[in-house]
């Protein structure tokens, strides 16, 4: 697991990036890093452990662009350190990845014959190296298009290019990704929890699907490159309480949550309206079920 966060704004980002990466340090943190673009360069900041460590990255300090992306690391392919963190760069698109791509080693040989150097030992840096190949021939949706067709795995991503000063891609199969939607400014996240004290408006991308965020408009596709709509949630301040609040523990939280936690799970089957339950392919007839039992 790892956390991921990308913001485009018409402000500089990069201690937006950081506070959220803080929130996604449940998700990972053996690494973090955080690319920008500024005067049409990606720059790139990363550190080992903890995100504190990259706060205190001298490099940081002067990181200028109002684009950027950010990640805290879970290894899973080459070790916790500095070359091995997030994000991966080419000179053209700067790359951060939550998952695992099971066909990198073979993606990795094809693309080293043709001329690709990596730095580092990860699966996600093939990602990097697919899209620049593919930006020599292509536009930059049908770069992302054939570059999702060839990766297998699990995946979030937050991309920027260098010559889209306003654009983060972003793509998800398996692993969790949202879009926020801010004034003058959109945001990428794993959860909306990295995003609550910037926006409570948020869209889930389901599997398959890709977005490309600008900061004052959001297109989202279907894994054959077909434009979808997607829904805006409002969440409530309830849904977005993430932190301990008065408790000692996470753990205590969530105990005394249950009954609440139940309740919104349920909620989005009850048609109120009709007092039926909305289910597809539901196999039984409501009044036949005397009781439920949960188990987990
Ligand atoms: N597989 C990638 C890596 O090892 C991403 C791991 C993650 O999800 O943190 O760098």
């Amino acid at each position: 697991m790892c956390g991921i966060i990308g913001i485009t704004s018409n402000k500089p980002v990069s201690s937006a990036i950081i506070n959220s990466l803080r929130k996604l340090e449940y998700r990972g943190y053996d690494s973090a890093g955080i690319s920008t673009l500024s005067d049409g360069f990606i720059n790139e900041v990363k550190s080992e452990g903890r995100v504190d460590n990259l706060e205190k990255n001298p490099a940081i300090k002067s990181m200028e662009g109002s684009v950027g992306i950010g990640h805290v690391r879970w290894a899973t392919h080459g070790i916790p350190n500095t070359i091995n963190a997030h994000p991966h760069s080419s000179e053209t698109v700067s790359v951060v990845h939550n998952g695992i791509i099971e066909n990198s080693a073979i993606l990795k040989k094809s693309l080293i014959t043709k001329g690709h150097k990596f730095k580092s030992q990860t699966d996600t840096e093939v990602i990097v190296h697919l899209i620049t190949e593919y930006l020599k021939e292509n536009d930059l949706k049908n770069s992302i298009l054939k570059m999702l067709k060839k990766i297998q795995g699990s995946f979030a991503l937050g991309i920027i290019f260098k010559n889209q000063p306003d654009l983060i891609v972003g793509a998800r199969r398996g692993s969790p990704l949202a879009v926020g939607y801010g004034p003058n400014e959109n945001y990428l996240g794993s959860d909306s929890y990295a995003l609550k004290s910037m926006t409570n408006k948020i869209s889930y991308l389901n599997d398959g699907e890709f977005c490309i965020v600008k900061k004052d408009e959001v297109e989202f596709f279907d894994e054959n490159g077909n434009k979808i709509n997607k829904k805006i949630l409002e969440l409530s301040s309830t849904e977005q309480s993430y932190d301990k609040g008065d408790f000692k523990h996470f753990m205590a939280k969530e105990i005394e949550e249950q009954p609440f936690t139940l309740k919104n799970c349920i909620n989005e089957y009850i048609d109120n309206i009709n007092n039926d339950i909305n289910i597809y392919n539901f196999p039984w007839k409501n009044n036949e079920i005397s009781s439920v039992t949960l188990i987990g």
